[in-house]
């Protein structure tokens, strides 16, 4: 009897390619997420709800670019409209204002509650860079503070505590800045004040103190898409910015069209004074997208910014002019990708349907996992989930790193080898492209899974 081959057997090419790409780029990956060992797997092919990798393997995939991709791999109509724009505009590119920014611009005031106008660039990052800098312009103040545990691109002003080791992280209730990376700046750190996820009374107390230096709060709603805000404590924390004049930015980048249309913002019924946009928006490419109340977006325009210039503030003082550009921004193929996504969103049920085959989904493995005595919470909103190995209840990131990560992987890699793509410990996005055939396969799967890590 011929055996099956082993998942390195099966992934030759890959393992081939990844060396030879690791002698000209580090690591072999163009961002250390992309990076997993022995090594990652290189893609050749995406269709709809699948992945085709350099060896030919087939797989269902989750991953769907770290939720960028609602509608799946290459949507006939997300294509149509691309070739579209660039075939009947005759250029790529224009440099200049055109038409679908201010299509889509209206399209996302009319969508998200708290954007009244809209700046465009070319990824999240810059969004939340965008965001963080205004809300220091707009109320003068220098500090920011950001949540334990929550991610928002990575550059120095927000690469801390997104998952500090438990020996740096200090008191739960009072988390240090702990930086992500070498390299990140004494000054981010020093400005950049961590606050407890979903525990108000601790929140409060650092707010409270740090109240004058504080230009801005910002947070994921719902934190990687699956560990959400709980509503008292957002709305508490809402009135409480209010009070103590700090800016609330919500970052949506990963919620955003992903929980509803209109972000996790539609859901709490929380109205933020800024809103970070990316992934799912791009429809495929790469994008960012900056909204939020009127007053102070304002800032972004150069006639304010000349105003203030000349008129200086409340004392007299001149101040510099806000500047925000990009050569990119507002990409004419972006935005056409990105609309065109939106109108299928919007279509009939479409968005429904995703949540209603998501939740089958989770509801299903919850079960599957049980009957193996493997308690685990399928924990997320809309289309995103995650995977939690415990029975205990999940509220922050501290929680999350109690639960059976081990397990989990054992599991995530025994998937690469039945045809299921998620990078191993990562959440799953599921799309439009995703058919009940690929959820029932899913399943099955995930029940091979399990006998063969739990015999
Ligand atoms: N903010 C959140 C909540 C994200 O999930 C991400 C990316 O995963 C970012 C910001 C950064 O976006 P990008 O990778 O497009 O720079």
């Amino acid at each position: 009897k011929t055996q099956e081959p082993t998942l390195a057997e099966k992934l030759k090419t890959s393992y081939e390619l990844h060396q030879e790409a690791a002698k000209v780029i580090p690591g072999g990956v163009t961002a250390n997420i992309k990076y997993f060992t022995p090594h990652p797997i290189v893609m050749e092919e995406g269709h709809g709800s699948r992945l085709y990798d350099a060896d030919g393997n087939e797989y269902i995939d989750y991953l769907m670019c770290y939720g960028a991709l609602m509608t799946g791999h290459g949507h006939p109509e997300v294509f149509a409209a691309v070739t579209e724009q660039m075939y009947s505009k005759g250029t790529t590119i224009f440099g200049t204002p055109h038409r679908l920014e201010t299509l889509m611009a209206k399209k996302l005031v009319s969508l998200y509650r708290g954007i009244e106008q809209v700046r465009f660039c070319n990824s999240g990052m810059e969004a939340t860079m965008l965001a963080t800098r205004l809300a220091a312009a707009y109320t003068g103040k220098k500090k920011l503070a950001k949540f334990e545990g929550h991610y928002h691109g990575g550059y120095d002003q927000v690469l801390l505590s997104v998952n500090p080791a438990e020996a740096l992280a200090g008191e739960s209730e009072e988390p240090l800045t702990v930086p992500e990376s070498t390299g990140v700046s004494d000054y981010c750190v020093e400005n950049t004040i961590i606050l407890p996820f979903n525990n108000y009374p601790a929140a409060e107390k650092i707010l409270r103190k740090h109240a004058a230096e504080l230009s801005a709060v910002i947070m994921e709603p719902i934190q990687g898409g699956f560990i959400p805000a709980e509503q008292q404590f957002m709305e508490k924390l809402r009135r409480l910015t209010e009070e103590l004049d700090i800016l609330l930015i919500f970052d949506e980048v990963k919620t955003g069209f992903r929980v509803a249309l209109g972000g996790a913002q539609e859901i709490y019924g929380v109205t933020p004074d800024l809103t970070t946009l990316g992934k799912v928006l791009g429809g495929g490419f790469p994008v960012g997208a900056l909204g939020g109340k009127r007053e102070i977006m304002e800032h972004c325009s150069p006639g304010a910014s000349k105003d203030i210039l000349t008129a200086g503030d409340d004392n007299g003082n001149k101040r510099e002019a806000f500047f925000h550009s990009g050569t990119y921004n507002g990409h004419p193929t972006t935005l056409a990708a990105g609309l065109a996504t939106i109108k299928l969103l919007e279509t009939h049920d479409n968005m429904m349907q995703v949540f209603q085959k998501t939740a089958y989904l989770k509801q299903e493995l919850e079960k599957l996992y049980y009957s193996y005595g493997v308690p685990m919470q399928a924990m997320g909103e809309g289309s995103i989930f995650n995977i939690v190995i415990t029975d205990k209840n999940i509220t922050n990131l501290r929680e999350m790193n109690c639960s059976n990560t081990a397990l989990r992987k054992k599991i995530d890699y025994e998937l690469l080898d039945l045809g299921i793509y998620s990078k191993p410990l990562n959440r799953y996005s599921v799309s439009t492209a995703h058919s009940e055939a690929d959820i029932e396969n899913t399943l099955r799967a995930h029940e091979q899974a399990l006998q063969r890590v739990m015999k």
